[in-house]
């Protein structure tokens, strides 16, 4: 992976995936941007996403209710959708065993993995 500088349309999507705070869906991402910088497209945003995401800014967590989310703590941590609100949360934890257990598995070399769970969150459950 080599070093790139940030362009100052990355440093924009990024702030904006930072200040939405809510594993933002890339509509999310870019109505955010947009409504600074109307002269950014969505391509460009969406295209900068993936980019980031593959160069390990950003971290692409799946694609839930038909949209990408994209999250800015690139720590590992598992998340939990709520079914209902549609609302992505982090799970502070990370079960490194997992990915030991698995290892050697029909030849796989496996470096990491993604968990998550669903349900209702605390305030749909009320
Ligand atoms: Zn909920
Ligand atoms: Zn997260």
């Amino acid at each position: 992976m080599e070093h790139r500088r940030k362009t100052i349309q990355q440093q924009v999507i990024l702030d904006a995936v930072r200040e939405l705070n809510i594993h933002a869906t890339a509509e999310e991402v870019y109505d955010r941007v947009a409504a600074k910088h109307p002269s950014i497209s969505k391509a460009t945003v969406y295209r900068n996403l993936s980019q980031m995401s593959e160069a390990g800014e950003l971290v692409n967590i799946g694609s839930f209710f038909g949209s990408t989310h994209y999250d800015h703590n690139c720590h590992k941590h598992y998340h939990f959708i709520c079914e209902r609100c549609k609302r992505v949360f982090d799970v502070d934890d990370y079960f490194p065993d997992l990915t030991e257990q698995l290892s050697g598995m029909d030849g796989f070399e496996i470096t990491g993995h993604q968990l998550t769970f669903s349900g209702l969150c605390h305030e749909c459950k009320s």
